[in-house]
């Protein structure tokens, strides 16, 4: 399995920190917990505040409530984990072309231009599951 990241890390984004008890729950199905430890701490309710109004709700009613952790952090945890799990990862590198011959996908990355899968999970607004239409 391959992993690339046009990025190198850590890299700098904006983020409040928190993971929801799904993004922890599937956090700990991928073994990623264990390295957090240390660098984590529950929370147990939000609060949103503007122009001097605030509310605040409860989150982690789950087994595994939520979780605050710095981004810099999780992103540590998640490289460390792919490299445990015998995932190939290369940063730095960036997915160009995607095309679809004969209703199967190929993608160009450093010479690798063939998969049985490929992920696209480069944002919210992805340059690569634009190109899947072209
Ligand atoms: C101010 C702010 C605060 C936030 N706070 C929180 C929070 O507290 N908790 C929370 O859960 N969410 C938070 N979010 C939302 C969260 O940041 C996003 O939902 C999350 O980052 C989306 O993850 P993603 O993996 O889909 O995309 P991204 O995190 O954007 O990751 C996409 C990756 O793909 C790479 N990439 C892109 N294009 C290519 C390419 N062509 N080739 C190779 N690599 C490529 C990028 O370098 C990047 O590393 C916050 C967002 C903002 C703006």
């Amino acid at each position: 399995m391959l992993l690339i990241d046009r990025s190198t890390f850590p890299k700098r984004k904006s983020c409040g920190e928190g993971l929801f008890p799904r993004g922890v729950a599937e956090l700990a199905d991928l073994g990623v917990l264990p390295a957090l430890e240390g660098f984590s701490a529950p929370v147990s309710s939000l609060r949103f505040t503007m122009d001097g109004v605030s509310a605040e709700a409860p989150v982690g009613r789950e087994v595994r409530g939520a979780l605050g952790v710095q981004r810099s952090r999780l992103d540590e945890a998640l490289m460390l984990r792919a490299g445990e799990a015998g995932v190939e990862v290369r940063l730095g590198v960036e997915a160009r072309e995607l095309r679809r011959i004969d209703g199967r996908f190929s993608i160009d990355v450093e010479g690798v231009t063939d998969a049985r899968m490929i992920v696209a999970a480069d944002g919210l607004r992805s340059g690569v599951r634009a190109r899947r239409r072209r």
